[in-house]
């Protein structure tokens, strides 16, 4: 057996025998890095510098920070949120979550610019959304963004001014713009969450692989 197959199984029994809830015990070795590559479509990055929530979660009711819903259905039940609101000041450069080609880009007297972003990844086609901001001179629908490449800058909506960041899990349609959507079908829009997800959640399972130190081959 090789030295690097020794090495596997080695790590694999040793799974196998820490055995929890065995009381106060030294901390088991961390397992070893995953030796599959992690392809760079499939890193996610937060798209401001800062990250401090907003008024409004995944999932909160679609209301301003003061309360006042903006959308609800007959029956009166709110609307759900299908991002995360985040604090972020007029022109604060918003940078592409991930690889991708803007998909969409759509302008909004009261919500000011939104923009999509399609990422092709190895798990499949995933958008991600961008609300109250506007696009930078030299990107269009069809332009391909980096990830980390500030393609846009916050917009001003007074004391409203905040990122919107929404991720949907699927490919371009009619939908993935909404920031919110009924919490049960009302209104011709299909019910929360439909193909949005955590955003949060989202980001933190797709970061960048950890760097491992100098030296370190596996
Ligand atoms: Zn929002």
């Amino acid at each position: 057996m090789s030295r690097a197959g020794a090495a596997l199984l080695g790590a694999a029994i040793q799974l196998i025998i820490v055995v929890p809830g065995d009381g106060p015990a030294a901390a088991p070795e961390p397992p070893p890095p995953s030796v599959a590559a992690v392809s760079p479509e499939d890193v996610f990055q937060r798209p401001l510098g800062s990250w401090s929530p907003h008024c409004l979660g995944f999932g909160s009711q679609w209301r301003y920070c003061n309360g006042v819903a903006l959308r609800a259905c007959a029956s009166g039940v709110v609307w759900l949120h299908t991002g995360v609101d985040i604090v972020a000041s007029v022109g604060e450069p918003v940078s592409a979550a991930g690889d991708g080609v803007i998909a969409g880009y759509l302008t909004d007297p009261q919500f000011r610019g939104g923009v999509l972003i399609l990422h092709t990844t190895t798990f499949g086609t995933v958008i991600t959304q961008y609300w109250h901001v506007w696009l930078r001179p030299g990107f269009k629908v069809g332009s391909g963004v980096r990830r980390g490449q500030a393609f846009a800058d916050v917009a001003d909506m007074g004391a409203r001014t905040h990122l919107h960041f929404a991720v949907f899990n699927g490919g371009f349609e009619s939908h993935a713009w909404n920031g919110a959507l009924p919490p049960g079908a009302c209104s011709g829009f299909p019910a929360f969450p439909y193909r949005f997800v955590d955003p949060n959640a989202f980001l933190e399972a797709h970061q960048a692989p950890v760097r491992l130190p100098r030296g370190v081959r596996y």
